[in-house]
């Protein structure tokens, strides 16, 4: 809305790309003056239990594997899985005013409310505020080190609080994840309209259970119908990163905190177009 008869001076209403945008409209948290990020990537889907937690514990192994800087900043506090998969469970180290992230096994650094809470299996009852105050917090108030890439596992959905976490972080991109049950609805599409209202560019989609492997003859099987992944990243102008199929195998390592150990190679598009960034 360039045009002065149809501005209406309120930028967060509008998509339009224009001159007179107000780009101090949204205010960034500052990172804390002694932590180290150099990239930083959203892990989006529009409702909850379509494995963005599994991706984004995924693409974190891969990239560590690839001897990146690694951090997950779990903002998922409806449900923070991310600590589970790497079998990583309470205790945070205070420093001075300041909090440290655990380290997984493999060195990538991790921070989850999940960490600060007594008992990890208790439901985190915190209105939206204070689920965003605590995820600014883990951007403003912990010491991240030589991270390269950050993934912030975002809340599902595009309500208030993932809206609040899209604005305060310096998001480079979002990865959109997706299962073939959410490309028939408008899920996707709403994900998609929230990053480019908020000009974050989408690195692409990724879409989990997209098909099974018949054990005996390896024959891929659409448990859903027909994958429509490709269509619909095609639909939106969005590359589609990788398909994953269900795997028990998957189901089974993150139960157990032992994701860093997967042996296949399902994400890796995904890790070459992060990379590419
Ligand atoms: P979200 O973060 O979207 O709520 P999760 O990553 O926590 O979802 O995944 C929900 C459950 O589904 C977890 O138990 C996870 O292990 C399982 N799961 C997700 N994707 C797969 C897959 N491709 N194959 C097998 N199990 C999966």
């Amino acid at each position: 809305m360039d045009d002065q008869n149809t501005c209406t001076h309120d930028c967060s209403s509008c998509s339009a790309d224009c001159a007179s945008r107000d780009s101090a409209e949204i205010q960034k948290e500052p990172l804390n003056p002694a932590s180290s990020v150099r990239h930083v990537i959203g892990i989006v889907s529009g409702k909850g239990g379509v494995g963005k937690s599994m991706v984004t514990s995924m693409l974190a192994t891969e990239m560590r594997r690839r001897s990146w800087g690694v951090a997950v900043l779990d903002a998922d506090i409806t449900g923070p899985s991310v600590p589970k998969s790497f079998g990583i469970c309470g205790g945070v180290e205070v420093r001075g005013e300041n909090m440290l992230p655990a380290y997984t096994k493999t060195g990538i650094q991790l921070m989850s409310v999940n960490l600060l809470l007594e008992d990890a299996s208790s439901p985190v009852v915190w209105r939206g505020p204070v689920i965003a105050g605590a995820v600014k917090q883990f951007w403003t108030d912990v010491i991240w080190t030589d991270v390269d890439y950050m993934f912030v596992d975002m809340p599902p959905g595009t309500g208030d609080v993932p809206l609040t976490v899209f604005q305060s972080l310096p998001l480079d991109g979002i990865i959109i994840v997706t299962t073939p049950q959410e490309l028939v609805s408008m899920i996707v599409e709403k994900a998609v309209n929230m990053a480019k209202l908020m000009h974050i560019p989408i690195l692409g989609m990724i879409e989990n259970m997209s098909y099974a492997v018949c054990p005996d003859c390896g024959k891929k099987i659409s448990l859903f119908g027909e994958s429509r992944g490709q269509e619909v990243a095609k639909e939106y102008g969005v590359p589609l990163l990788a398909e994953i199929p269900i795997d028990g195998k998957l189901a089974a390592l993150m139960d157990k905190g032992v994701i860093e150990l997967m042996e296949n190679d399902y994400i890796s598009p995904a890790a070459d177009a992060i990379e590419g960034l």
